[in-house]
């Protein structure tokens, strides 16, 4: 049964891209509109998108339409962009003096009308298309007030008589905590008993958490992570509500969009390999070493990073275990990423006392991140807490063995190796503890000096299959599963 539905995203890859929530959103529209599905996927359009070389369309009927949030009306247009490659169209919402800033995301205590925008925008423009959707799917805190909005503002039209709602966490961390004054914003008339009544009593609405409360369906980005959200410790305290919703809760893993990873056809790398092809990865390895400034060595173990400078990845363990372990043990470290201060000088520091060993690239890179995938023999990723995560599936099909610490997708994704019976694809570790990294990469550097073994572990993971079409097949199933 081909489906209608409307999909919210603060961020969608190629277009603009933060954090996984990208790579999800553009595979989610490619793969629903490839298997007939009608999908209408609405995000601001950020100012950077303005820039790229798309086919773009302005949207003659969806052009000076208000939108009102508690006092303020704000005046939008909509413009149509193909996403490349495909003959699926997003819609982006413009609106300058609200999206018309450098960055997808601001620290400015407005942020959330931003999203309140983008979620009207979104409701109006299937009532101008007469659209009705069958899934209102919207994704983290920005866009979840819809579920909310479905059952109050826009209940009196019999457009989304039948929607069914579905909301996405793609982080748990990020939720979207506003003032209480912000109440006739966020109910636009709605009664007010409907917010969370002891959060209020605290001056606090918590976006997300109304999204928990309100959607049909919740869904996460990984079976894991959906067990773990339930309890305390991941719960970030919205764990209750949560716990109440058990039912309603679904982990459905995120796919890897093979056609940007895979070191097959990458467009990134000068040349391609699979998993016989090894050799072509250790050139790959020389010339990223050389890039680097690291010193050559084929038999010196190179552990590649690419992440968010956040406490969530788990740097903090890296600020005690590394140093050690650089003194101690032969081995290099290509870290690319960018985020808090504190994280850069440690990197930038590492780099400065152990020259020719460890490089640290400050900023956002895609083509560094496909050479790092390329040429390291390992990745780390020691997360605190990890929703699904991309890299470690990346690194799987690139060859480049996971180090990864037992939570969320790392857990649904990476097997622990095992020598003895030669089966797994990488190194696992559970507790969130410095002597447990330092466990983990000695671990890696012992089999790294058995080549037979190693390219067991390393052809183990390359075989593995991530692939978003079966990951939507999953949506699609949850989806019907919610209109039976
Ligand atoms: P999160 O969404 O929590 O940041 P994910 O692993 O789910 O983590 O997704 C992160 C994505 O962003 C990956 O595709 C990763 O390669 C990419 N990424 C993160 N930091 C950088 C960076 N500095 N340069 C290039 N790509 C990056």
């Amino acid at each position: 049964m081909a489906l209608r539905i409307c999909f919210l995203t603060a961020e969608m890859a190629p277009f603009a891209k933060a954090g996984g929530l990208a790579d999800v959103s553009g595979a989610l529209l490619r793969y629903l509109h490839a298997a007939g599905h009608d999908v209408r996927l609405f995000m601001p359009f950020h100012a950077s998108i303005a820039a790229l070389p798309l086919e773009r369309h302005a949207v003659g009927f969806l052009a000076g339409i208000d939108a009102r949030i508690g006092t303020r009306t704000y005046r939008y247009s909509v413009h149509t962009a193909r996403l490349p490659g495909t003959d699926a169209f997003a819609y982006l919402v413009d609106c300058p003096e609200v999206f018309g800033g450098e960055s997808i995301y601001t620290a400015s205590p407005d942020e959330y009308r931003r999203y309140l925008l983008l979620t009207h925008a979104a409701f109006q423009c299937c009532q101008h298309m007469a659209f009705a959707p069958q899934i209102l799917h919207a994704n983290d805190w920005h866009t979840a007030v819809a579920p909310l909005w479905l059952r109050t503002i826009y209940r009196w039209d019999k457009l989304f008589a039948a929607t069914r709602s579905v909301l996405t966490i793609h982080n748990l961390g990020y939720q979207g905590i506003v003032g209480a004054e912000a109440a006739p914003e966020v109910l636009g008339g709605a009664d007010r008993m409907l917010l969370h009544q002891d959060e209020l009593r605290a001056g606090q609405i918590n976006l997300l958490r109304l999204g928990l409360l309100y959607a049909d369906l919740l869904t996460t980005v990984s079976p894991s992570y959906a067990r773990e959200i339930q309890g305390a410790e991941y719960g970030a305290g919205l764990d209750d509500t949560l716990r109440a919703r058990s039912g309603a809760l679904v982990g459905i893993l995120n796919g890897v969009d093979y056609q940007e990873w895979d070191p097959r056809n990458d467009r990134l790398l000068p040349r391609h390999y699979g998993a016989n092809q090894l050799g072509v990865k250790a050139a790959l390895k020389e010339e990223l070493l050389a890039r680097l400034g690291l010193a050559s060595g084929t038999r010196r173990p190179l552990v590649g990073m690419i992440t968010r400078l956040a406490a969530q990845k788990g740097i903090d363990l890296l600020l005690e275990a590394l140093p050690q372990m650089l003194a101690t043990q032969d081995f290099s470290l290509a870290v690319l990423g960018s985020g808090d201060a504190a994280y850069e000088r440690f990197f930038a520091g590492l780099a400065r006392a152990h020259p020719g060993r460890v490089a640290f690239h400050q900023g956002y890179s895609e083509e560094l991140a496909h050479w790092i995938e390329a040429g390291s023999d390992m990745f780390l990723m020691p997360s605190r807490y990890e929703p699904c995560g991309l890299n470690q599936m990346y690194s799987l099909r690139y060859g480049t063995v996971p180090i990864v610490r037992r939570t969320g997708g790392l857990a649904d994704s990476v097997q622990p190796f095992d020598a003895g019976s030669g089966s797994g694809t990488g190194i696992v570790f559970n507790d969130y503890d410095p002597q447990a990294v330092r466990w983990a990469l000695t671990t890696a550097f012992d089999l790294y000096r058995r080549p037979g073994t190693w390219r067991r572990l390393v052809q183990n993971g390359m075989s593995q299959d991530f692939s978003w079409q079966r990951r939507v097949q999953d949506y699609v199933a949850a989806y019907e599963r919610l209109l039976a």
